[in-house]
């Protein structure tokens, strides 16, 4: 490989001169009130004038970038935090009612109407649809919810539960949820459940704080509710509410009966007389896998395996690692997690993430992989809006991946039993996930067209809902738990609504991987490519539609796919 010690080089900027000091508000405000006071004298103009401020944009962006990194990367030095905070306050936040403002010109620019409908017709929808959902009054309610939402976070990270000797936070404990003595299991699951019960009633009430703010700010936008108010905001043009219904309905009848046979498999595997919530995580062999040991190999593999799948794309991670945009091993002081960050001046991004030598990683190296090859195949849409990706394409991206590479991970296993079980993980797991996806939805769903519940209805309905895509796990006598089980999922609190788009690409991941084993690998991987090259200048459906798969969430589609999968898994046996 010649590009062995090729690095990544910053683009050249268009606008802007090299040298301009962006950490310095002074010097953004003066390009800022430039660009207010910019005439644009034709739709060409306009598309210029967003492409200018595009630019400026990513400068910011890319600073931001760093600061966050170099935050995670050294999560135990107060002053990387100090930093990114004075960045994102002093300059960051300033610059939001300007891009409002931007968007407001495009808007009301008599030459919109003028551009081409074909290339731009979905820009003009997506800068639209913020215009018109925006609300003055409610940038104070926004604030407060957030504060509110930061102090879940905050409350449920001090969680902690003196475990043999030690302090634990809920988080930590969960690892020995995989604990081969069951009776380990038990009294970890135990002791989170308790803890989180002592927090019941604050949660509870911190909540309907922030229903209220989040119906109030529906209210003021003309919604009739909070969830169709969220659906509009997220952009989500190409599905409904209703839509979602049915793909509740679609994994309640197709997925749930192929789960409780999973279930009743781990059973018999596991020697006991029912399934407890304690023993769906522990392997059922009682062995785990060990795909490699150092972070050197761990990578080395990873670019081999993406250059098997297309030499570009191994390209790719290669000239990350000579740049150094990786960090990817555990080690004292880094933030937990992993992410892709998109450095987008220079067209390439950082992956981050704690690796401990589990299938686990590299599972999440090949994910943000793909987050990866999305973030060079867009590098020259010199648009903003139409780079932002939404969760239903940039997790497609993703997840797709995940399954694409999957043929090539003995590369990390030797022992062909060790490659089998990996991959059965990864087929039974991307069903497997989809019944709690349903709930977290479902359960958003009622909260927000059933505004004036009570706690205890709440709960009522959660349970209602726990039962409903229950595939077999025994509750017995844990009845008071598992009201509270929503309690865990930050997203309720943090990011409403915000949960369902894992869904839907696990969906399309597999459907991506059925056209891979179908109509073979060129094919399947020309149109992957396009689709990534397309970021978001097209709608979500026909981003879909370019990868080659439906954008479906019907009964007889998701049947379809977990008819693909227990083939799949037929073809491992
Ligand atoms: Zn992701």
């Amino acid at each position: 490989m010649n590009y062995n010690n090729e690095k990544i080089k910053k683009r050249p900027r268009s606008y802007f001169p090299e040298n301009i000091d962006i950490c310095k508000w002074e010097n953004v405000e003066v390009e800022l009130k430039k660009l207010e006071v910019e005439e644009t004298n034709s739709a060409e103009g306009l598309i210029k004038f967003l492409e200018k401020f595009t630019e400026l944009s990513n400068i910011l962006n890319e600073e931001q970038a760093w600061r966050y990194i170099n935050m995670t990367r050294f999560a135990d030095k107060p002053e990387y935090e100090k930093k990114f905070n004075e960045f994102y306050a002093g300059v960051i936040s300033k610059v939001k009612p300007y891009k409002f403002k931007f968007n407001k010109k495009f808007y009301d620019s008599p030459f919109r109407k003028e551009l081409d409908e074909k290339k731009y017709g979905h820009l003009n929808r997506i800068i639209s649809n913020d215009i018109e959902l925006f609300r003055e009054e409610n940038i104070p309610l926004k604030v407060k919810e957030q504060e509110l939402a930061n102090k879940y976070g905050s409350i449920f990270s001090k969680l902690t539960v003196n475990y043999k000797g030690d302090e634990k936070t809920l988080s930590q404990l969960s690892i020995y949820l995989k604990d081969k003595d069951r009776k380990v299991r038990e009294e970890v699951w135990y002791l989170r459940l308790e803890k989180m019960m002592e927090k019941r009633e604050e949660f509870n009430q911190l909540f309907d704080e922030m229903k209220e703010l989040r119906i109030r700010q529906a209210k003021n936008a003309g919604f009739a509710n909070y969830r169709d108010f969220m659906h509009q905001q997220k952009g989500r043009f190409s599905y409904t509410p209703s839509d979602l219904e049915h793909f509740h309905c679609a994994v309640e009848k197709e997925v749930l009966p192929f789960l409780e046979e999973l279930t009743e498999e781990r059973k018999q595997k596991l020697e006991i007389d029912s399934v407890r919530p304690w023993d769906t995580s522990v392997d059922l062999d009682g062995k785990t896998l060990k795909p490699f040991e150092k972070t050197e190999d761990f990578i080395g593999k990873g670019i081999d395996i993406l250059h098997t799948i297309k030499p570009e794309f191994g390209k790719r991670l290669q000239m990350m690692k000579n740049t150094e945009f990786l960090d990817l091993e555990n080690r004292k002081g880094k933030a937990p997690g992993g992410y892709n960050y998109p450095l987008v001046e220079t067209g390439a991004p950082f992956i981050f993430m704690n690796a401990v030598g589990l299938q686990r990683d590299v599972v999440t190296l090949l994910h943000e992989a793909g987050h990866a090859m999305h973030t060079f195949s867009m590098k020259d849409i010199r648009i903003e809006a139409y780079r932002s990706t939404p969760s239903e394409v940039a997790e497609l991206a993703s997840m797709a991946m995940e399954f694409i590479s999957m043929d090539l991970w003995d590369k990390y296993y030797d022992d062909k039993n060790d490659l089998l079980k990996a991959k059965k993980e990864q087929l039974k797991g991307s069903l497997e996930f989809l019944p709690w996806c349903m709930i977290i939805d479902a359960f958003q769903q009622w909260i927000y067209t059933k505004p004036d519940h009570t706690p205890e209805e709440r709960e009522n309905s959660f349970v209602g809902l726990m039962k409903r895509f229950s595939t077999g796990v025994d509750w017995k006598g844990l009845e008071k738990f598992k009201k509270i089980m929503w309690l865990f999922q930050l997203h309720i609190f943090e990011v409403p609504f915000y949960y369902i788009e894992y869904g839907i690409s696990q969906l399309g991941a597999l459907a991506v991987y059925r056209n891979y084993k179908k109509f073979g690998k060129e094919k399947a991987l020309e149109k992957y490519e396009d689709f990534l090259k397309a970021g978001y200048t097209i709608p979500v459906n026909e981003l879909y539609e370019k990868v080659g798969i439906k954008f479906d969430f019907s009964i007889e589609y998701v049947k379809e796919l977990v008819d693909f999968v227990k083939e799949e898994l037929g073809n491992l046996e």
